[in-house]
């Protein structure tokens, strides 16, 4: 079971070659796409041909993790091919833009349900963020957990019990008042659970590594890199 970090930035991408918020999840015959910020379609190209993709988790409907499945749209309707997106159902003019499409089937997830999205078992998790936001527990040979974005509550505990890996929201400096997780959180994790953790949702202009520097469990996300869980 293998992670590729596809894009890692949030609110919005560095400049040059960088994408918002997009992961791919790939096991043997299986490949889950979490998330599809802006600039991660072309990106996610280099790494999978759009025919190859099995489903999709959509963690929340903030701009950052959404605004590409519009243009990934235009490919569907090239291929004629139907693809399952999983999400929190909302009634907002955003949620019907991205999914009220044919080739979209969008399959409404709440916390506490579980669901097999080709070998992966898929598990939700109540997150706490300005906008709904589930995160995601995916088992298949191993188990990775997705956070989305949200700041830390016990939910996350839940999530991560016997996993392999953690995919973060934990890159923000100590001291940051946001709906985000900080660095703090990212050794917490990894202190008290043993779980490896990546670190991601980046900020353009600050970079977490140096404070991982003596935590060899914690890995900031790298963007065209794939992780083997
Ligand atoms: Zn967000």
């Amino acid at each position: 079971m293998k992670l590729t970090v596809i894009g890692k930035y949030g609110p919005y991408a560095k400049s040059g070659n960088h994408a918002a918020s997009c992961y791919l999840v790939s096991g043997k015959n299986t490949n889950l796409v979490l998330d599809m910020g802006p600039g991660s379609m072309s990106r996610l190209t280099d790494k999978i041909d759009i025919e190859d993709i099995t489903a999709i988790f959509i963690s929340h409907l903030h701009y950052d993790h959404t605004s590409d499945l519009l243009a990934f749209r235009y490919r569907l309707e090239e291929l004629d091919r139907k693809v399952k997106i999983y999400s929190i159902e909302q009634d907002t003019p955003w949620f019907h833009i991205l999914f009220d499409h044919p080739l979209i089937e969008h399959i409404p997830v709440k916390s506490g349900e579980s669901v097999n999205a080709g070998e992966f078992r898929l598990s939700f998790y109540e997150m706490k963020h300005t906008e709904a936001c589930l995160a995601v527990r995916i088992e298949g040979e191993k188990t990775l957990v997705y956070t989305g974005d949200t700041v830390y509550n016990d939910n996350i505990l839940q999530a991560v019990r016997g996993a392999d890996l953690l995919l973060s929201d934990t890159s923000k400096p100590l001291g940051f008042k946001g709906p985000h997780m900080n660095i703090g959180n990212a050794r917490e994790f990894n202190e008290k659970t043993g779980i490896r953790v990546i670190s991601t949702h980046l900020s353009p202009g600050y970079d977490p590594a140096p404070e991982f520097e003596n935590y060899p469990g914690i890995e900031v996300a790298e963007e065209g890199k794939t992780y083997e869980i």
